[in-house]
């Protein structure tokens, strides 16, 4: 397995990893989450061997000190898959395997293997120009996995393609690497991205690991109101406002508490009050901005059949799956 121990790099005397220690077991997919510039890429590119770095970086208990990045055993996917324009997508992909000198009915064998794996099956005639970009990052993501790297590493893979795809290629991704039993490290600015393709998520601001757990234990107590903003919460309330918010739904006080878009739900039995300041129909659900008897503006939604106009009252509940509350150390 993977593990850094107070890992840092500096580029042109700046730090812009620091002190960074984690653990990637075999067969987990770990997401690096950070905004950019966060030092995400440096990461990458220190554990690829590609950036010097201060600290351990260790596989299997031995220092990865000295060992040079085709000797790592890893393979490196960007967010351009850089594809090789003049190869078909067959040689791309059977590019890595002819360096290692397999030739003929094995080399075909495992390339159609390979493209049959990233659903490109009867692809290895066409030239990458042809393709869409969701089809040249399978491309690139096969020629990934040609020679069974001990870890992937993923630089952003999706991030250059249009919400709906990136989104679908997401899951393939996730079911690829599960399939093929590939331990990878995934660094990414897309929270929808790490939760779709990750099991583990570790949040990186300014260099510096912030958070670390499952998805489900960073999304349900984010360590602070940055945090829970990075991971797509729509509002942070501090204060009297998150106490008086929390109290009155019956939960326990907290200094803060972070609220998804849908957090308060008009409901005729629910425990809060407001006043609705303007509502907009969407084929789900009505979107209100309503201001919260002692709290504020903040946001609502409705069922489609509710009418709720401006100068409304209306009931709320709190749904709590939808907030998390943050102990502010
Ligand atoms: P991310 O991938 O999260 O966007 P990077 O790792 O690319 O972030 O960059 C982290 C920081 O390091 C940024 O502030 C960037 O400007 C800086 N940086 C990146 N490459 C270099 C370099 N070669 N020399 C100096 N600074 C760099
Ligand atoms: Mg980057």
């Amino acid at each position: 397995m993977l593990s850094l121990r107070q890992v840092s790099v500096t580029l042109e005397g700046t730090e812009v990893v620091s002190d960074v220690s984690l653990d990637l077991p075999d067969g987990q997919v770990l997401a690096v989450l950070g905004p950019s510039g966060s030092g995400k890429s440096t990461l990458l590119r220190a554990v690829a061997g590609l950036e010097d770095a201060s600290g351990e970086i260790g596989w299997d208990g031995r220092s990865l000190a000295g060992v040079p990045t085709h000797r790592r055993g890893f393979a490196l996917m960007f967010q351009d898959g850089q594809l090789f324009d003049h190869l078909t997508v067959g040689g791309n992909v059977g590019y890595p395997l002819r360096l290692r000198r397999v030739r003929g009915n094995a080399l075909r064998h495992r390339v159609a293997e390979l493209l049959e794996l990233v659903g490109l099956g009867g692809y290895a005639g066409r030239r990458p120009a042809t393709l869409s970009g969701g089809e040249r990052q399978r491309v690139a993501l096969a020629r990934a996995l040609a020679v069974e790297p001990r870890l992937l590493l993923l630089d952003e893979p999706l991030s250059a393609l249009d919400a709906g795809l990136r989104e679908r290629l997401a899951g393939d991704l996730r079911r690829i690497l599960t399939e093929s039993g590939t331990t990878a490290l995934l660094v990414t600015h897309d929270h929808d991205e790490a939760f779709a393709v990750a099991d583990r998520l570790a949040v990186l601001r300014a260099g510096r690991l912030v958070q670390e757990g499952t998805i489900g234990e960073v999304w349900r107590a984010p360590v602070d109101a940055d945090t829970a903003l990075f991971l797509g919460y729509a509002r942070v309330l501090t204060g009297a406002a998150a106490v008086r918010l929390l109290t009155t739904a019956g939960l326990p006080a907290a200094p803060e508490v972070a609220l998804r878009r849908s957090a308060l739900v008009v409901d005729p039995a629910g425990a809060l009050e407001a006043t609705v300041v303007s509502a907009r129909m969407t084929p789900d659900q009505m979107r209100l901005v309503v201001d919260l008897d002692g709290v504020g503006p903040l946001d609502a939604v409705a069922a489609p059949d509710v009418h709720a106009g401006p100068g409304d009252r209306v009931r709320l509940r709190l749904e709590v799956s939808r907030l998390a509350a943050i102990d502010v150390p």
